[in-house]
């Protein structure tokens, strides 16, 4: 009764001030409680008192306490309900003389909540000491759900001061983890569109408890079924992830507070969802990492069952996204990510996600900006809100204020602007003002990157990994997939030599298909051109996919991973074996085949001089090389900057490798990280570096450091301070000094 009066109110057509008034007179009616009081959480994570019952009319819109200050600040901060028979008597109580509630004695206060955020906190007073039961708890609950319905509209908005907004749409600022850089201003489409539950209050609670028990046995056999069915990899869906579903459906303290609810009046949806709201709000506020992944199998379910009571399919149709979509979505798989149209991607959002997760991968490749690591993003942004990612720094600016919009807009076009400037240099070769020569090449391995060699203008391909197809692919890619692709390679890259690496696979570089091995230290594990010894199969048809390929054109391939002269000499003998296979079977023979090794595992620098004998050509990858140098796991954030690759441990070892290959003729490229920075590629060329790849993004400006740069300078500072034993141990700033001396863009 009290819900469908509270409907009416909220849609009479008064001023919205006035119907909150409304609304707190009946909550207190209903309560038989003296007070009831609504706080709105701010923007500034202050507590707002927007409308009262039984305390000073006054205090409204003046009363402000910040979240953990009081009672009040209390329940938003655990996000939990608080009853108590006598609220002064409790520690956190703070007295707020402009109020005048010394006179009340009891408190009963929930948090309101939608998708596990705090909007607010709604409260009801009594003068006795009166004891809530838990039944009027539970409706207190239910009511808080339809008012954070009336925050989350935005209708209260125009009651806060300026800046000080409801913080449920106002501007909000979050930083997470930058994955791909970029900037993208658009519109938020959520990639699975969350269910919107229109009807909340019931008509007959009977009927919705049946609903609600009709849902859950459904839901429940069909867990079983899918179990009991035997091809469990169906539909993505894991043994263990469907057991823990078995479990939650199963979860007797789960099923009866969705029961309880129900009996408070609302629909059976709004029963599924508001429990996961609370258990949300709660396991957020956890550190366990265990509980908060059973937070996601939590939310499946709960999905599940919404599905079922509203019986609508939650993919979205792809026709109406926006011309400017920012993806915001809990995770997501790369095809996932491919599926979308690209000309109207501005950036995605992402809850999880790692710097080597496959969808940063492919967003890169895409070159649409991503920042991972928001924490319960999806539930913090409704479908179509405003939204600006900076994919350079990690900040997401949600609703963003017309000032922060209009500065990241000009940011945009300064961006926009330098991007000409580098389009205007595609066709100017890479040489510096001594006359040296720089290869600027791309990395690539998706069928996307391939367009960037004609944009870029970059001489080659200096690192093709091939094992982004299979890392993209719900099952092994056959030969024939496998031909396909390095055919498309070929073609499109013309003239430009193009380098394979054979598969990378193991370590962080996980195949959804492939059993997963348990290994104490996977990076230092059986991945790489390890597997491709022990499997000579899977080497073996790659190289014949390879060479029937090139068609008769150059073949370059190289091996990740090498860790002695005799792991090439094997891997060379496999590709050498099929190419005479292909040679006797009368098919066509590439007109050349260099063989290339990666310079990533230190042994190799200690056997440089017979690996630069031995192989045509030599690529250092320094993102491992990095990682096993200083011994810092190059995925893990707590060690990430526990090393410069301005140091001068890399700079020599680096060093020591080009000169000494390049006394019998083997070129060294380097195709890490390092090569696409300006600054660590000045310091790569200074140390005899004359062959970069590196992503698209990056050609740009490293070309603009390439024009402004003489070598000879460069070279003698780099050398002495690599010399000196007194010297600095990091390079940095000495090379900054001279890149702003000589006025190198870096
Ligand atoms: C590297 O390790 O530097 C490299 C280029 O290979 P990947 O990043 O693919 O391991
Ligand atoms: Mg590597």
């Amino acid at each position: 009764m009290l819900l469908r009066r509270l409907r009416e109110v909220m849609a009479e057509p008064a001023p919205a001030q006035l119907r909150l008034d409304r609304i707190t007179v009946l909550i207190a009616s209903n309560m038989v409680s003296e007070v009831c009081s609504l706080y709105v959480m701010r923007a500034d994570k202050t507590l707002e008192l927007y409308a009262t019952e039984g305390l000073n009319r006054e205090a409204v819109h003046l009363t402000a306490m910040s979240a953990g200050e009081g009672l009040v600040g209390l329940i938003a901060t655990n996000a939990e309900p608080l009853a108590l028979q006598d609220a002064q008597a409790h520690p956190a109580f703070s007295y707020r003389p402009e109020t005048g509630e010394e006179i009340y004695h009891s408190f009963l206060g929930v948090p309101v909540l939608r998708g596990g955020n705090t909007l607010g906190v709604l409260v009801v007073q009594n003068r006795t000491h009166r004891v809530y039961t838990e039944e009027e708890v539970e409706a207190l609950q239910t009511t808080a759900m339809v008012l954070a319905e009336l925050i989350a509209s935005g209708e209260l908005q125009s009651l806060g001061g300026a800046g000080q907004e409801p913080a449920a749409r106002g501007p909000l600022q979050i930083r997470g983890a930058p994955l791909a850089d970029g900037l993208g201003l658009g519109h938020v489409v959520l990639h699975e569109p969350r269910i919107v539950i229109g009807n909340i209050i019931a008509r007959d609670v009977e009927a919705e408890i049946a609903r609600l028990e009709t849902a859950i046995g459904e839901v429940r056999s069909s867990i079983d079924a899918l179990l009991e069915r035997g091809d469990i990899a169906h539909g993505g869906e894991h043994r263990d992830v469907l057991e823990t579903f078995r479990m939650f459906a199963n979860d007797q303290g789960w099923l009866r507070r969705m029961r309880e609810a129900a009996k408070t009046g609302i629909t059976a949806e709004a029963a599924v969802e508001r429990v996961l709201s609370d258990s949300r709000a709660r396991m957020l506020r956890s550190t366990d990492p265990y509980i908060r992944e059973r937070m996601h199998d939590l939310e499946d379910l709960a999905n599940r069952m919404l599905h079922r009571l509203i019986g609508k399919d939650p993919v979205r149709s792809r026709a109406d996204m926006p011309d400017n979509a920012i993806l915001v979505a809990r995770t997501m798989g790369p095809a996932a990510l491919l599926d979308y149209d690209r000309a109207r991607l501005r950036g995605l959002v992402l809850e999880e996600g790692g710097q080597t997760s496959h969808i940063a991968i492919v967003a890169r490749a895409i070159g649409i900006p991503v920042v991972s690591e928001l924490e319960n993003a999806t539930s913090l942004v409704e479908a179509g809100d405003a939204i600006i990612i900076d994919g350079g720094t990690g900040d997401v600016q949600i609703r963003p204020s017309p000032n922060v919009e209009s500065a990241y807009a000009e940011k945009a076009r300064l961006r926009a602007r330098r991007q000409a400037q580098y389009r205007k240099l595609r066709d100017r070769p890479a040489v510096t003002k001594d006359g040296v020569a720089i290869a600027l090449q791309l990395n690539a391995g998706l069928l996307v990157d391939l367009p960037n060699i004609v944009e870029t203008g970059a001489v080659g391909i200096g690192l093709f990994r091939t094992e982004l197809q299979f890392m993209i692919a719900e099952r092994m890619p056959s030969a024939k997939d496998q031909q396909a692709l390095y055919s498309a390679v070929f073609q499109s890259a013309g003239d430009v030599p193009v380098t394979f690496r054979s598969l990378d696979i193991g370590g962080d570089k996980l195949l959804p298909y492939m059993p997963r091995i348990e290994e104490e230290n996977p990076a230092l594990g059986w991945r790489a051109i390890r597997i491709a010894l022990d499997r000579p199969a899977l080497m073996r048809i790659q190289a014949r996919a390879l060479l029937r390929a090139a068609q008769g054109r150059h073949l370059r391939i190289m091996f990740p991973m090498v860790a002695s002269c005799s792991e090439f000499a094997r891997a060379r003998q496999l590709v050498q074996g099929e190419l005479e296979w292909l040679q006797r079977s009368g098919g066509k023979v590439p007109s050349k085949l260099s063989l290339g090794a990666m310079i990533e595992v230190p042994s190799l620098l200690f056997e440089i001089d017979e690996i630069a004998r031995e192989a045509d050509f030599l690529s250092v990858g320094s993102n491992d090389l990095m990682q096993f140098l200083f011994a810092v796991d190059r995925g893990n954030k707590l060690v990430a900057d526990r090393f410069d690759t301005l140091s001068r441990a890399p700079l020599r070892a680096i060093r020591h490798a080009v000169a000494r290959a390049s006394l019998q003729g083997c070129p060294v490229t380097i195709c890490g990280e390092t090569a696409g920075r300006p600054l660590d590629a000045m310091a790569l060329i200074g140390i005899g570096i004359r062959s970069l790849s590196m992503s698209a993004a990056s050609v740009g400006p490293l070309k603009a450091m390439v024009l402004a740069l003489d070598t000879r300078p460069l070279a003698q500072l780099v050398d002495a301070a690599l010399d000196d034993p007194h010297g600095p141990e990091v390079l940095r700033t000495l090379l900054a000094e001279f890149a702003k001396r000589e006025k190198i863009p870096v």
